[in-house]
């Protein structure tokens, strides 16, 4: 006898992946330069060169000691780094006795949860959301309650005002949004953050803003980030390195949280109880010293702008409909039949691999990642126009 929800969770189908697979096979069978490939997030643009370089350069000052164990939250030089480094970005008084180096994003909101949540409560996640917060909030004896987005994906408060109950114990935003790449503003922050507010003095619950934001540094259009640890004080912030430094392999990342929540101390200690518990202790030591060479380095964010204005402008042109990325790198392209599944099969026959937004928690759309070479955006418009005709033809 197994665990029953380990085992759905390691059977069940992840879209992408499969996808990614399928696009792997299809590449040996036809060429890869005939598969039009948008299926994962997986930077395209190089590391800055301080990544490389740095590796080298503490290998050879440092030799093999750099393999060694470090504290279990992580080289204390650097997390002190990274909390002044955001102190000045995002004027916070984030200290580095409650921040804790992760293995990426995903290991950081899994503790988070794991630390937070007891079993039966609920956590709010704003569709359309990262596919694996269902496995981390399940996985943390908690239940996902899914508010469906509005029309543009701003904040449906409203829906977050009604999905809001006794039962609730946390919140999980992501700005910029993977799959949407909608922005939350401060004035939409200001907003949550009342309403929050106004739930936990009602029910005298806590309520723990978790703030997902691997793609911060990734916003177009001289858009502002606002960091929502400003908004809300129960707040703990959830990061990774992998996008903005191109080096998601490498797995690290970190949380931090909120020094304005009251009980900050013990929310720190049970979440780094709950890393312990997971095994998340000691994250990769070379890539703790190269982060702590690197900060304030990203790669080149300019490549990704230029992606997402040839895709929109050619898919605006073909007629397919979206609202426009301000950051990130995903179009959330409405599927042109109410089936989103069958959307992204037929897709797949012009050799366009797009996963459904089912996983995303809500129905009607696919996900076009546009961290790829630009060719592959410019080669793919006549595939994404012969999809576009063949619905025009009667079946
Ligand atoms: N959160 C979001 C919104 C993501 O898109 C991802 C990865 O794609 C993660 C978390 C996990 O990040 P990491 O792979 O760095 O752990």
């Amino acid at each position: 006898m197994l665990p029953e929800k380990t085992l759905s969770w390691g059977l069940s189908r992840n879209c992408m992946r499969e996808l990614s697979a399928y696009g792997a096979r299809r590449k040996q069978e036809i060429g890869a330069e005939n598969v039009y490939d948008f299926a994962l997030g997986n930077p395209c643009v190089l590391p800055p060169e301080i990544v490389n370089q740095s590796i080298i350069d503490i290998i050879r000052e440092e030799g093999n000691t750099v393999h060694a164990y470090t504290p279990a939250a992580g080289l204390l030089s650097l997390r002190r780094k990274i909390a002044d480094d955001l102190n000045d970005r995002f004027h916070l008084d984030i200290t580095a006795d409650l921040l804790y180096i992760a293995t990426g994003a995903a290991g950081a909101l899994a503790a988070s949860l794991r630390g937070t949540l007891l079993p039966g409560h609920e956590v709010i996640c704003l569709a359309p959301f990262f596919t694996e917060y269902r496995v981390f909030v399940e996985a943390a004896g908690g239940e996902v309650n899914v508010v469906l987005p509005a029309e543009d994906f701003s904040l449906n408060l409203d829906g977050i005002k009604a999905a809001l109950n006794d039962r609730t114990k946390a919140l999980i935003i992501n700005s910029p949004n993977n799959p949407s790449g909608a922005v939350v503003s401060a004035e939409e922050l200001t907003h949550l953050g009342d309403l929050l507010r106004a739930h936990e003095e009602r029910t005298g619950n806590t309520i723990y803003l978790i703030s997902d934001e691997p793609y911060r540094e990734i916003v177009y259009d001289g858009i502002d980030y606002a960091c929502p640890l400003n908004y809300y004080d129960d707040s703990v912030m959830c990061y990774s390195f992998s996008k903005a430094l191109s080096i998601p392999g490498e797995r690290i990342g970190y949380f931090a949280v909120n020094p304005r929540m009251e009980d900050a101390a013990n929310v720190y200690a049970s979440i780094v109880g709950a890393a312990r518990g997971l095994g998340y202790v000691n994250p990769p030591a070379l890539f703790q010293r190269v982060i702590e060479r690197s900060i304030g380095c990203y790669s080149d964010i300019s490549e990704y702008k230029t992606n997402r204005d040839i895709l929109c402008k050619g898919l605006k042109e073909l007629g397919y409909e979206f609202a426009k990325p301000q950051g990130a790198f995903y179009l959330f392209v409405k599927a042109l039949e109410p089936d989103a599944l069958a959307f992204s099969d037929r897709a797949r026959s012009y050799e366009l691999l797009l996963p459904a937004s089912n996983d995303f928690g809500c129905s009607g759309y696919v996900r076009i990642s546009y961290c790829v070479p630009r060719e592959t955006i410019e080669n793919a418009m006549p595939a994404f126009k012969a999809l576009m005709d063949s619905y025009a033809v009667k079946p």
